[in-house]
C-alpha cells in the first residue's frame, strides 16, 4: 500500500495463494476501493482537462478582439461596437462558469433540491411567453399542447432551467420558418409527468444521439451550422437535473423530421 499515490493509482495487492481468508479479504476490498479511487480521479483529471480546453477559446477570442481595438485607430462608434462584442462573449463565459459550477455540485452529490409543489402547467405558460418572441423574430411557429394541471414536488428554479434549455435549443436549432411544439401531460399509469419538446428542425443523427448528454458534447463541432456555438453543457445539466428529481430524459428523432426530447418527472 506504501506505493500507491496520487501519480500510481493503478497499482493493486497482488493475491497471493499463501494470504489466508482474513488477508485475502482485506485485499480484494482494498483493491475494490482503489478501483474506485483510480476512477473518481480519472474523472476529476479529464473534468479539469475539459474546462481548460473549453475556456481558451472563448477567452482567446475576447483577447483577439480587445488586442484589435487596442491596436488600430478606430472611431468612437466603431469602440461600442467593440465593446458589444467583447461583454456578448463575457457573457458567454460567465454564463459557461455558472453551468460548471452547478455541474461541480452535481458531480459531488451536492445539490440540495428545494422541493416544492409545482404545477408544470403554470411553467410552461411562463416559459411560452417568455420565448414566443425569441420564435417570432425567427418565424418559427409556436405550439403548445397541455393538460390544466400537471402537479410535481420539484426545485421550481432547476425545472424552469430544465424546460428552457430544451425550448431553448428547439428554437436555436430550428431553421426560419419551421415549427416547435411543446406538450405536457400527467399520465397516471406510470405516475409521471411527461413534457416533449419537439421540432422539425435538422435532427440528430443515430449515431450522435447515445452522446448527446455527455459533457461538452457538440454535433456541430467544426461550428459549420447557422446556430450560435453554445457550450454543450446544457443538455448535461437538464439530464442532472431530471434525475436529481428521480426522472429521466430520452432523445428521439422524429419519424419525419426534427428531433424530440421527453423528459419523465415523477408526479409525487
Ligand atoms: P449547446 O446548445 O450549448 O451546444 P446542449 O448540451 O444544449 O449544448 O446541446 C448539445 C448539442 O446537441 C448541441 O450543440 C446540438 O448539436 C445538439 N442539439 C441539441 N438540441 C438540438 C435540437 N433541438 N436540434 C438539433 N440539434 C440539437
Amino acid at each position: 500500500t506504501d506505493g500507491i499515490n496520487a501519480q500510481n493509482l493503478r497499482q493493486r495487492l497482488p493475491l497471493t495463494p499463501a494470504a489466508g481468508d482474513e488477508t485475502r479479504d482485506l485485499i480484494t476490498a482494498i483493491n475494490a476501493m482503489m478501483d474506485r479511487l483510480e476512477k473518481a480521479f480519472g474523472e476529476i483529471k479529464c473534468f479539469t482537462s475539459d474546462v481548460s480546453h473549453e475556456l481558451r477559446n472563448p477567452l482567446f477570442a475576447l483577447k483577439g478582439t480587445i488586442e484589435v481595438a487596442l491596436t488600430d485607430q478606430i472611431a468612437g462608434e466603431e469602440y461600442h461596437r467593440v465593446l458589444h462584442d467583447c461583454m456578448e462573449q463575457v457573457n458567454g463565459l460567465i454564463k459557461m462558469v455558472n453551468d460548471l459550477f452547478l455541474i461541480s455540485r452535481f458531480e459531488l452529490k451536492n445539490v440540495a433540491l428545494e422541493l416544492s409543489d409545482l404545477n408544470l402547467s403554470e411553467v410552461l405558460d411562463d416559459l411560452y411567453d417568455f420565448f414566443l418572441p425569441l420564435a417570432r423574430e425567427k418565424r418559427i411557429q409556436c405550439a403548445m399542447e397541455r393538460s390544466d394541471i400537471v402537479r410535481v414536488k420539484a426545485d421550481k428554479t432547476k425545472i424552469y432551467q430544465l424546460m428552457s434549455n430544451l425550448i431553448e435549443n428547439g428554437i436555436k436549432f430550428t431553421p426560419e420558418g419551421g415549427a416547435v411544439t411543446m406538450r405536457l401531460s400527467a399520465d397516471d399509469d406510470d405516475a409521471a409527468a411527461t413534457f416533449t419538446v419537439s421540432d422539425n428542425g435538422p435532427g440528430i443523427a443515430e449515431a450522435e444521439l447515445p452522446h448527446i448528454f455527455n459533457r461538452f458534447y457538440r454535433v456541430d463541432k467544426a461550428r459549420t451550422g447557422s446556430a450560435p456555438r453554445g457550450s454543450g453543457l446544457g443538455l448535461y445539466i437538464c439530464k442532472q437535473i431530471a434525475e436529481a428529481h428521480g426522472g429521466s430524459i430520452a432523445a428521439e428523432s422524429n419519424k419525419d423530421k426534427g428531433v424530440s426530447f421527453i423528459v419523465k418527472l415523477p408526479i409525487n
